[in-house]
Formats: structure tokens, C-alpha cells, sequence
């Protein structure tokens, strides 16, 4: 047995008693005749004291351990005359009777500690180092810890985790899939999934009506703070069930989730916003609410007084920061240079300060009356000391949003956006379709599988775009945490979907033939949804990034940097696969 304890959970209680400890070199101090070493693992870190008078042999070799070197050490817990009270093993330290080295170690190029000198690069590249980091590990415990209550509430809720195969074919869920050569079958492909999505369908047919899935899912996007190429779902499937039951059951798997991991108890159900509305007043289908901001639209009020670019608007809308009306200039320049960046597109900014009388002064004051002003103040119902933002543009998608981006950013700026409060909606009435102007035809907003609400099926054949899907997300403090739909099940109207995005009858059968066939042997009604884990553990954790709740993520151009992937084939390799690379310039 290598050790009796860990280094994390000696205490007063436990003095006097002989423990034997294994772990890390995290720290050594020479103080006079003593040398204090601090010994890491992964539940914690214990103060070792060697003394040059009691045992100057073992001292001196104390004195010889460097960084993170591996040790198993055997003493007495005795109570410290000056205590951490930043540990919880502070308050005692280990009179050091027997030291042996395990193992040596070369010096670390980062610091292991929560502050650390590496940058992002270096401790990508020594990942397995940067998990020795409390802060970093904390995150992978918090993933254990909700992925182990995900499966408690959903089998607590008769729900069966079933394995679905990792080599499939194509599933579209509208990004690229990555592909794997078959070496059985020349020239042919499996793609990787980009979720199960077709495979739990064919469950319901196969009459496992409570379907999840913890499964990694992989989509070759380009990559951003919350996208890695492969990521986890929490995936879902019902049989037997309307949008409100999916919701009943997956808004308390999300209360579960907070009240066992956050000490949170959300008592009032989820807030519910149309996909309409979510887009008119917050410019997104995920809108943050932890603050408010809503838009106010503006044309009755501002078009029409002689300000051109106001005048040639098809949109005009703003919103309204409290107490921000001692924004300087400076600030209000700044903010006008955030919204014309190209990521943003914006060709400037109106402000108006709400002065300590009531009276509006603001940046096109010499377009506008005093009472105009007065009448859009009132819109706003704007206090003394508020500051209204406007935008307009000849797109009202468009220019709202450019306007969720700068309300998101005066959000950061005025610390609304706390980390530790958690608002949850759900974002219903999806439309069923995207028209894509590029292309020319109807994308599925969600995916094809997804079914039109049964109100909307006449408007199909008339008028396609308007059509609302049976889809939902789950948004919890602006971030898309699931999604889902109550699904087509009726093989003819999944035919009909499929032409309405284009697909010839062939395309159709040739994808989806197993599908559609599988529906005629009897499907249930269905529908269910999948969970981005990565995202709500970074949720959970106030992370900015879903990178530092994976252990071995992918940096932004897609690789792993401490595997050397992706990395070209031998020779010998591509023979077996059939394979010639010709890489095209
Ligand atoms: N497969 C869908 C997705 O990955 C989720 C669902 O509809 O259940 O977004």
C-alpha cells in the first residue's frame, strides 16, 4: 500500500496519528534548519516539515527534491504553530520520519498553480500537466459529478442508455462530417455521427420508448470558444409524447442538475419565449436574460424628421442602459467603433442621455424636437441618468442583430452578466425552415426529422417559410445549452418534408431509405432533444471557454497539439486502405 491518507484530508482531529502519504512536490522552502515541503494530490495539499536537528540525513535529502518530483512520505500529524487558513489541511503539518522518492521529475514549463506562467500553447502541449492544476481538475470533477446525476434523475425517470455506433453514415445535421476509410470496402466512407439522431429515431420504432445517451458527437466546423470538433451530448429520445411532456421531463432534469450540483432550487417553471419574440426584442434565439435591455422599436417615432439615415431605414431600434448617462465621450466612441467592427457590420451609433430634469440630449438633437425626443424617452420608459443606444439599417434581422451584440456588450460593461445567476427559458416555436439565399431553397432550421406544428401543415404547400416547427431549446444566461423537436413520424410526410428541402425521391432513399422504412412498420409518435454537456458544465463552472471542462480539448485550428493530430499517414497505411493521397492546392 502506498499511502493510509491523501493530502487533502488530514485534520486537527487527526493528530497524533503515524499516516503514510503519496503525491507530488508541489513547493519546497529552506527556513533556518527546517525544510517545508508541500505534497499535492489530487484531493488536496499537507505541509511536511523536515528538521535538520531531529534527522539531518533525511533533511538533507528533502533539501534535494525538486518540482513535482514523486514522493511517499511517512510521519506524524502534529497541530502548526501558524496555521493556512487557506487550506483545509491547514491547521495541522506531517513530522516527517521516512521520505522516499518514487519517481524524479524534469522541472514542469509552467507553474503548476492556479496562477500559472504558461500560456495557452505550452500547457496545451503538456496538458497532462495542466490537469495536475486544482483549478483545471475542478472542472473535470464538476463533469463527473453531473454527468453521474444525469444518469441518476434519468433512470430514476425509467429512461435505458443505449450505445449507438461510432462508424455510420452521413447524418445531416448541417455541418461536414469527418469520415473514416473502409479498408474492407475499397473507396468507400463510414462518417463519424454528428449525433445519433436517426439511430434513437430507430429505437423508438424498436419500442425503447425513454432513450439517452451520454455520446461523443462530431461535426467539422470551424471552431469557436464554445464548438470543439468533437464534443459530448447528453442525448434524448421519447415515444408517446407531445412538446410539453419532452419539456416537463428535460426543465427537471436541468432543476435536478442545479439544485444537486449548484445548491440552486428553481421553484417556477422556465420561462417560455417565442422564437418570434426572442428574435423582435433580444436580436437572437438564445438571449440572455439575467438583465433586461429589451429593444424598443423606433420607426413610428423616428422616421420621417429629415435624419437620412434614419429616414431610409427599414429598421430602427434600440435600447435603454440605466444609470449609464455618465458614459463619456470617450466610452460612447468606443462604443460606436465596437459596432461598426466587420464581425459586427454596424455603420455607427445614435445615443441620447436622459438628463437629472428629463430632458433628452442627444446625438442627432439637431433632427429632432425636444418632445420627439421626449415621446422616444417614454418608449423606453427611460428614467433620469439612463442612456439609450440606437441602431438602424436597411435589414431589421440584420441590424437587431448588430443591436443584441452591443446590448450583450453594454451588459458586460455595466456587470450584469454575473456568473453566478442562472436564468432559464425555453425558446418554442422554432421556424421549420431557412431560406438560403445563396443556394436558393429552404434549409431545415433544426433537421429534416424535425415535424411542422400540426396548425402550420396547410401553409406547407402555400407558404412554406412561415411554417413553425414542433422544435425547442433550452437557453440558460444566453448560451443554447439543448435542442430538440417532437418528430415527423408518419412516413409521407417525412417524404414530403425531404422534397420540400430539395431532396429528388432517389437522394431521398438512397440517405434516408432505412428510415422511411422503418416508419412503416409501425413508429410511434416521438420526439426528444440533446444536451451540449460540454456547455453546461462550463456553465455550471463559469467558464468562458467549453475547452477547460474537456481533458484533452482541440486547440482552434482543430488539433491536438500534444498528439500531433491530425498527422499524415505512412505509406504502408494508405496501401492497406486503398487509398492515394493528391492533395489539391
Ligand atoms: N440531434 C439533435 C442535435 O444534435 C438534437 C435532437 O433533435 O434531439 O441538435
Amino acid at each position: 500500500m502506498y499511502r493510509t491518507r491523501t493530502c487533502g484530508d488530514l485534520r486537527l482531529a487527526d493528530e497524533g496519528l503515524v499516516i503514510t502519504l503519496a503525491g507530488w512536490v508541489q513547493k519546497i522552502r529552506k527556513m533556518g534548519g527546517m525544510t517545508f515541503v508541500d505534497i499535492r494530490d489530487r484531493y488536496g495539499i499537507t505541509q511536511l516539515v523536515f528538521n535538520q536537528e531531529v534527522d539531518a540525513a533525511l533533511c538533507e535529502k528533502a533539501n534535494k527534491l525538486g518540482r513535482e518530483y514523486v514522493i511517499q512520505v511517512t510521519g506524524t500529524v502534529r497541530e502548526r504553530s501558524s496555521k493556512n487558513t487557506h487550506l483545509p489541511t491547514g491547521d495541522i503539518e506531517l513530522i516527517v520520519s521516512a521520505l522516499n522518492v518514487l519517481n524524479t521529475a524534469l522541472t514542469p514549463p509552467f507553474t503548476i498553480e492556479d496562477e500559472t506562467d504558461g500560456g495557452d500553447d505550452l500547457r496545451m502541449k503538456y496538458r497532462y500537466l495542466d490537469l495536475r492544476r486544482a483549478c483545471v481538475r475542478k472542472n473535470l470533477e464538476l463533469r463527473h459529478k453531473m454527468a453521474f446525476e444525469v444518469r441518476r434523475y434519468l433512470d430514476e425517470q425509467g429512461f435505458l442508455e443505449v450505445e449507438t455506433p461510432v462508424l455510420v453514415n452521413s447524418t445531416p445535421e448541417g455541418a461536414r462530417d469527418f469520415v473514416v476509410p473502409s479498408r474492407m470496402n475499397p473507396g468507400q466512407f463510414y462518417a463519424l455521427p454528428q449525433s445519433p439522431q436517426t439511430l434513437k429515431q430507430l429505437l423508438m420504432v424498436s419500442g425503447f420508448d425513454r432513450y439517452f445517451q451520454i455520446v461523443k458527437c462530431f461535426r467539422d466546423e470551424d471552431l469557436r470558444a464554445d464548438r470543439q470538433p468533437e464534443f459530448t451530448q447528453i442525448d434524448c429520445e421519447m415515444s408517446f409524447v407531445e412538446q410539453e411532456d419532452v419539456l416537463t421531463v428535460f426543465e427537471g432534469m436541468a432543476k435536478h442538475l442545479f439544485k444537486t450540483i449548484r445548491g440552486i432550487d428553481f421553484k417556477a417553471p422556465f420561462m417560455r419565449m417565442t422564437w418570434q419574440d426572442a428574435m423582435k426584442y433580444y436580436g437572437s434565439d438564445k438571449p440572455d436574460l439575467r438583465f433586461g435591455m429589451r429593444f424598443v422599436e423606433l420607426m413610428d417615432i423616428m422616421k420621417g424628421h429629415g435624419f437620412s439615415v434614419f429616414d431610409n431605414a427599414a429598421y430602427i431600434g434600440g435600447i435603454c442602459a440605466e444609470n449609464a448617462a455618465n458614459y463619456t465621450r470617450k466610452q460612447l466612441d468606443a462604443l460606436t467603433e465596437f459596432v461598426k467592427r466587420p464581425q459586427i457590420g454596424a455603420k455607427g451609433l445614435v445615443y441620447a442621455r436622459v438628463g437629472a430634469d428629463g430632458t433628452v440630449k442627444s446625438s442627432v438633437d439637431k433632427f429632432y424636437s425636444q418632445e420627439v425626443l421626449q415621446e422616444m424617452k417614454n418608449a423606453f420608459g427611460a428614467k433620469p441618468g439612463d442612456l439609450i443606444l440606437i441602431l438602424s439599417g436597411d435589414d431589421a434581422m440584420k441590424t437587431r442583430k448588430q443591436l443584441c451584440e452591443l446590448r450583450l456588450e453594454m451588459g458586460n460593461q455595466l456587470g450584469l452578466r454575473d456568473k453566478d445567476q442562472f436564468v432559464c427559458l425555453w425558446v418554442i416555436d422554432f421556424p421549420l425552415f431557412e431560406w438560403n439565399e445563396e443556394d436558393q431553397r429552404f434549409y431545415a432550421m433544426h433537421h429534416p426529422f424535425t415535424s411542422p406544428n400540426p396548425d402550420d401543415i396547410p401553409l406547407l404547400d402555400t407558404d412554406p417559410g412561415t411554417v413553425r416547427a414542433n422544435a425547442y431549446d433550452m437557453v440558460i444566461n444566453g448560451v443554447e445549452v439543448g435542442g430538440g423537436s417532437i418528430r415527423i413520424h408518419d412516413s409521407q410526410l417525412q417524404d414530403k418534408m425531404f422534397k420540400l428541402l430539395g431532396f429528388t425521391e432517389e437522394r431521398a432513399q438512397e440517405q434516408f431509405g432505412f428510415l422511411m422504412n422503418a416508419f412503416k412498420y409501425g413508429a410511434p409518435p416521438h420526439g426528444g432533444l440533446a444536451f451540449g454537456l460540454d456547455r453546461l458544465v462550463s456553465l455550471f463552472a463559469g467558464l468562458d471557454s467549453i475547452r477547460d471542462c474537456i481533458a484533452f480539448p482541440k486547440n482552434n485550428s482543430g488539433r491536438d497539439v500534444m498528439l500531433d493530430a491530425p498527422s499524415v499517414l505512412e505509406p504502408g497505411q494508405l496501401e492497406e486502405l486503398n487509398l492515394v493521397v493528391d492533395i489539391k492546392k
